[in-house]
């Protein structure tokens, strides 16, 4: 299957050549940003392309973006550090003000901002974001933000931050997801003025952090759009983020399937390349098989976002079907180097524990499953 924007793809893998499996083991080892990495990717402009031309950045579709994330993934590189850098501002360009926007995306489009953290998840409060307890309450020209986000990456790396705080009660609405609103927070000013930042360690290495809210006082120009719609804000740029993860994971297969073709056809196992047992080829060839179905579910979720039509359905199913489809080449890919998939010189352990999280975050394989199940198929809510 030929792939698309190869040109794009050429130029991004150039990059990624230059940051081999010991760099990422050692940051991986020692917890660290790769932040050598991101320079490179954010000055080859690869990180704003979907930012319009008009506020610096070039203005592609997510077709190109998501061409990006696979061979970053595919080259053995870690897109997790820096992928939200590529979408989070979507919220801003569709429900922020014209000075939000200036005062921020030709920043994120020359290098100079990063907004790649977004404060969602609460230790109370993942899958049923309804239930946030954050709190923005506003008092004259400003907000009080009092509460504690977890799971909050690259915020450590991060000049602005989206944060998804209550503004009225969940009883007070008609639904639950009313009252909810999003401010674009400077942490640069933030930080040390009731934002406190810890980092969380995790199982692979995400720049994770808890952060906690006590009386931060914003500006009320943070807020973005208005006040209490910030859960429909947040959902419109899911489909982004959802396509742009599932290029990820066609990435991570694509590099499974290639180590593990090499490696069955070098080791040698009673004398001859374990690749000649069927019982090696197989795996492989599956994987091989429902990837490239998986990367087809991409290309048209892609296709369905770039013309501006409703893909949710088609996003859900492609980061549904690339995650599992990653998450079983890396199981294979382990499967087939034996031992030595244990072993962190062949990065094969590394890339296992890094494609896992793309079945529980942004969005857990149950959920998708219940969005199909009752926005697709018409069958009862089930929560
Ligand atoms: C490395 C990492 C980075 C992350 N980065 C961010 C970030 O930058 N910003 C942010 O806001 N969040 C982030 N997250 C959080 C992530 O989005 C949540 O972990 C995820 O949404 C699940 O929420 P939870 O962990 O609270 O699980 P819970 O909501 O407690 O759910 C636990 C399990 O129960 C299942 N479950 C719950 N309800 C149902 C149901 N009704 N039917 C079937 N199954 C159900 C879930 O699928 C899950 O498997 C990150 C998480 C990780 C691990």
């Amino acid at each position: 299957m030929e792939k698309r924007h190869q040109d794009i793809r050429e130029a991004v893998a150039q990059v990624c050549s230059q940051y081999p499996g010991e760099y990422w083991r050692e940051k991986d080892r020692e917890q660290q940003y790769p932040s050598e990495f991101v320079k490179a990717l954010t000055e080859a402009g690869f990180l704003s392309c979907l930012i319009p031309e008009q506020y610096g950045g070039s203005g592609l579709g997510i077709s190109e973006a998501a061409a990006v994330m696979e061979e970053i993934q595919a080259a053995g590189c870690n897109g997790g550090a820096c992928h939200a850098q590529m979408y989070i501002m979507g919220t801003v360009l569709r429900h922020g003000s014209e000075e939000q926007k200036q005062s921020l995306l030709p920043g994120i489009s020359s290098g100079q901002l990063r907004l790649q953290a977004f404060g969602v998840t609460e230790p109370t409060s993942g899958t049923d974001t309804s239930r946030i307890r954050t709190t923005a309450i506003k008092e004259g020209e400003k907000y009080r933000i009092n509460g504690q986000k977890v799971w909050t990456s690259r915020i450590a790396h991060s000049d602005f931050m989206l944060l998804l705080a209550r503004t009225a009660p969940r009883e007070a609405g008609e639904k639950p997801h009313h009252g909810m609103s999003v401010f674009l927070i400077d942490i640069r000013q933030a930080e040390g003025n009731g934002l406190t930042i810890k980092p969380l360690r995790a199982m692979i290495n995400h720049a994770a952090t808890e952060v906690f809210f006590d009386d931060l006082m914003i500006p009320a120009t943070s807020l973005v759009g208005e006040e209490g719609r910030g859960f429909r804000y947040i959902l419109d740029g899911m489909n982004a983020e959802r396509i742009l993860i599932a290029a990820e994971c066609i990435g991570d297969g694509r590099w499974f399937i290639e180590k593990a073709v090499n490696y069955a056809n070098e080791r040698k196992v009673f004398n001859r390349p374990i690749g000649m047992n069927q019982g090696i080829q197989f795996p492989i060839a599956r994987s091989f098989a429902e990837l490239q179905a998986a990367a087809l579910m991409v290309e048209c979720a892609s296709d369905i976002f770039d013309s501006g039509q409703d893909c949710g359905a088609e996003a859900n199913m492609a980061k549904l079907l690339a995650a599992d489809a990653s998450w079983k080449a890396g199981d294979m890919c382990l499967q087939t180097h034996g031992g030595f998939g244990f072993a962190e010189e062949y990065d094969v352990e590394r890339k296992f524990r890094e494609t896992r999280l793309y079945q529980i975050a942004p969005i857990s394989t149950n959920l998708i499953l219940s969005y199909i199940a009752e926005h697709v198929l018409g069958l009862p809510r089930s929560f």
